[in-house]
């Protein structure tokens, strides 16, 4: 029998370019998350994804599809699979996880999602799911799109195929019209499907199923049922229409509503299609009665947007057909300069060609240094691309639109060309309003604490993140470095996603893009591979190679691989450094220390060799924890510098405050390769938090440097213990300027103090920002509870209490538990400002008693 992925290789993957469905090796993600992309907008159900944490853990709540249906669909369920699980197999883990997943949020169904590990280690995800199904007597759909099968574009059709094999079909709708249409492809991205259907409501067509955004379950079980299939834009679940055709005979359109043109053409083709099938000439002229309605009011107000016309764009989508928005550009007047088309299938280019002609700018190199030549030379005005690109055009003071699946402003219609055009206006304005380039250049240029702890066999709404994620960012902060996740491309692709949504800075993070055929046969010549051609291409100082839960488990050999590699650019300054940070044990903070002692161990020389230093200062190694902000580190550096004493900072996150110019592949400011290899003449070391601590021992033990844990530097207990301490080692008194800062913070402190008194506050940040929060609230008075982010989830989190502390992803759960949410630790992407937030030192302390008191006060107003 045929599978699903066998259909996708016989058809898709052999008649048009292999490569750009089933091979993909662009900076995308993997089949697993184009699978989520298609399937997790079906707003009832659950999708439970069978794996280790970063699957899950780097993905959830990160897609912009809305839905009025349901809250399922920015929830993340995990089974997080451990080194046990892997060992003895986690079929009974993930049945009970099915169970417990139903019990807690009732879904219409469920769709277990497999990923490398589970799928190299062959868990046989039918089998439970349908003991499972037999069980609840709800639907319970296996999908088996692993990372490394393909890239997402692949993902997206096994989606396709898993709803004709278990959904389309199973169902019948309470009623049928001549005029009920299926819409595929539409994930309501910002809510484009609410700017389109009311439109096609009036005319008199009713959308009978979405195929995904704003749908539930049951309305695609009925899909048949449908009159006329219309595959909106993407073609990614094309492999649905041309087989529900063939199965039930349903005609099909390709249609995109990205722009007035489209839309003229979309709502025609619609009408023509039923004027075909059942001679109904009304609803033809109804909609052009509605196109010429609403191109009326578009014309009018498009008149405050005739200042784009003219202007020169470089454009490059990843999910959404670049062709759509071409029309939409042309729409505004708005010459496309260029058009990557490495996400784009062959059909798409085509298309792009029909609308621009044969000249079409389509180039398939877009890598970021390529992007940024083809804006300078082609004096392009803006760039609009996915939210991962904001920051290589923001950097180098260029305009840009975000318009993938991550953008919060609906774009389909006539309404969203009006929301494109202003996104695009406003953008160039601000650019403009900053001066003229070279210019933007330069402006870019106790008692009080219990511990709540609820482990169960699904993982829901993660707070965990992975080792590997967490290694990246340590290696943010070393100056021209870069890591280098060991595994399938979806892993890298999905962390840096997440890491830029919170750092708002572009992030240095390479994949060696592993496939099926590396699985079997081996993949050490792929770090081979990759290390050479990024040394060849961007010679960088260090390179971190992370491995993932699949190369570890599939037990490649990383360390011969090093050897091999350490020989092969024998030639090169390069460093490189291996961390084992498997995403089955450990966490963000467990792979940031590791990279961090890995640094050290491999790159710390003898004193004999380190570079010489002058006798009279006194330098000191500070190791700094994950949970310091990136203005942190500037502080800590002034606080250090003010006793007279030499700080090397390791690694140096201040690198990531928006300092930095321009656009690098690498890590570009933090601590310098010369300066960790100084650290072994350092006179002291300082570790702030608990989790440095292994980092400095390891430099006691091999150069006799005496160290220091500091848990916290936050609070004005633990905030004069670090002051005492630098004056003891510096012999230099407190500087007057923080003897003023702590005389404010006591009076801060004082007056604060009424808001705190036994408020109860719910801390569920990683372990040593935890420790950190918790001194400073335990002298406020506050009654703190603290979960293990670890080995719980925001799910679990219940009870009374007065405020929550946790990152962004707990704003559902907050707004559930009706208590106020302080956004801090990782990621932080809901606010503004969090990486130039201080949160150390006395006058730190201040600001997070004063933000934290302010948000208790929003209870009682
Ligand atoms: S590539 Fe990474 S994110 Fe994708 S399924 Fe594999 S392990 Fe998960």
């Amino acid at each position: 029998m045929l599978t699903g992925i066998d259909r996708l290789m016989q058809s898709s993957c052999e008649r048009e370019k292999k490569e750009k469905i089933c091979r993909s090796r662009g900076g995308e993600s993997c089949a697993f998350d184009g699978a989520m992309i298609v399937l997790q907008p079906i707003a009832d159900t659950a999708h439970i994804v069978h794996g280790p944490i970063s699957c899950c853990g780097n993905s959830w709540e990160g897609r912009g599809t809305l839905s009025s249906k349901g809250r399922l669909h920015r929830m993340g369920f995990t089974t997080d699979m451990t080194e046990m699980d892997i060992i003895y197999g986690s079929e009974n883990k993930l049945y009970d996880a099915i169970l417990r997943a139903y019990e807690s949020v009732r879904p219409k169904a469920i769709f277990v999602h497999a990923t490398c590990v589970s799928g190299l280690i062959g868990e046989d995800i039918e089998a439970v799911c349908k003991k499972a199904e037999t069980f609840l007597g709800i639907r319970v759909i296996p999908v088996n799109a692993p990372g490394f099968v393909g890239p997402k574009n692949l993902g997206n059709r096994i989606a396709g195929e898993v709803l004709l094999d278990y959904v389309i079909g199973t169902g019948e709708p309470p009623f049928t019209t001549d005029y009920d249409i299926n819409l595929i492809g539409e994930y309501n991205i910002a809510g484009d499907l609410w700017l389109v259907e009311p439109l096609l409501k009036e005319a008199g067509v009713r959308i009978l199923s979405k195929i995904t955004g704003d749908s539930t379950f049951e309305e695609i079980t009925y899909a048949h049922r449908a009159k006329l299939n219309v595959v909106v834009c993407s073609r990614a679940l094309i492999n649905i229409a041309r087989e529900m055709e063939r199965r039930y005979g349903i005609p099909y359109i390709e249609v995109s509503f990205f722009g007035k043109t489209e839309m003229l053409q979309a709502l025609r083709l619609i009408a023509l299609n039923f004027k075909s099938q059942i001679s109904n000439l009304k609803l033809a002229d109804k909609i052009e009665e509605i196109i010429m309605r609403e191109e009326k009011k578009l014309d009018e107000k498009l008149k405050a947007y005739k200042h784009l016309k003219g202007k020169k764009a470089v454009l490059y989508t990843g999910g959404v057909k670049s062709w759509s928005f071409i029309s939409a550009l042309m729409d505004l007047g708005i010459e496309i300069v260029a058009i990557g088309t490495k996400k784009s299938t062959f059909e798409d280019e085509e298309k792009m060609k029909e609308i621009l002609g044969e000249d079409a700018p389509l180039v398939e190199d877009v890598t970021p240094k390529n992007l940024l030549r083809l804006i300078k030379e082609r004096n392009a005005d803006i760039l609009i691309a996915g939210g991962r690109n904001q920051y290589l055009a923001i950097k180098e003071g260029f305009p840009f639109v975000d318009v993938n699946q991550e953008r919060h402003i609906p774009y389909a219609g006539y309404d969203g060309l009006i929301n494109f055009a202003e996104q695009i206006s406003n953008s160039m304005r601000f650019f403009q309003e900053s001066g003229d380039r070279s210019q933007k250049t330069e402006i870019r240029k106790k008692e009080s604490l219990k511990i709540i702890n609820h482990k169960s066999e699904i993982t829901i709404n993660p707070l965990k993140h992975s080792q590997s994620i967490g290694a990246a960012i340590a290696f943010q902060g070393i100056d021209r470095a870069l890591p280098i996740i060991h595994g399938a491309q979806g892993c890298s692709f999905l962390a840096k996603v997440l890491l830029t949504k919170h750092f708002r800075e572009p992030i240095a993070l390479a994949s060696t893009k592993l496939f099926t055929e590396d699985v079997v046969m081996g993949s050490e010549e792929n770090i081979i591979k990759v290390v050479q051609e990024i040394v060849e291409r961007n010679n960088p100082d260090v390179i971190g190679i992370l491995t993932s839960g699949l190369t570890e488990v599939k037990g490649d050999d990383v360390t011969s691989a090093m050897k091999d590699l350490r020989f092969k650019i024998k030639d090169s300054k390069c460093q490189i450094v291996h961390i084992s940070t498997p995403d089955y044990e450990g966490g963000l903070e467990t792979g940031y220390a590791k990279a961090v002692e890995a640094v050290i161990k491999f790159i710390v020389h003898s004193p004999q060799s380190a570079v010489n230093k002058k006798t009279i200062d006194c330098f000191i190694n500070v190791l700094v924890g994950s949970h310091l902000t990136p203005a942190d580190f500037t502080e800590l550096r002034e606080i250090v510098e003010s006793f007279g004493l030499k700080p090397i900072i390791l690694p140096d996150l201040s690198a990531l405050d928006g300092s930095r110019k321009g656009f690098s592949a690498l890590a570009i400011g933090g601590t310098t390769t010369e300066e960790i290899r100084a650290m072994g003449s350092s006179d002291f070391t300082i570790a702030i938090g608990a989790s440095m601590e292994s980092a400095a021992m390891i430099l006691k033990e091999r150069f006799g440097i005496e160290y220091r844990v500091f848990e916290s530097i936050s609070g004005l207990k633990d905030a004069d213990m670090f002051m005492e301490t630098l004056s003891m080692l510096s012999g230099k008194p407190i500087a007057k300027k923080y003897e003023r800062q702590r005389r404010i913070l006591i009076d801060g402190m004082r007056d604060a103090h009424f808001y705190y008194g036994n408020k109860k506050i719910y801390v569920a940040l990683e372990p040593d920002l935890t420790v950190q929060t918790m001194h400073w609230l335990d002298e406020m008075g506050a009654v703190v509870e603290i979960v293990d982010v670890n080995s719980n989830d925001l799910f679990s989190i219940q009870g009374h209490f007065d405020l929550l502390i946790s990152n962004s992803h707990a704003e559902d759960t907050a707004k559930r538990l009706g208590v106020p949410l302080y956004q801090m630790g990782f990621p932080v992407y809901k606010v503004l400002g969090n990486n130039h937030k201080v949160t150390i030192g006395y006058s730190g302390t201040l600001s997070l008693i004063n933000e934290v008191a302010n948000k208790l006060l929003e209870v009682h107003q």
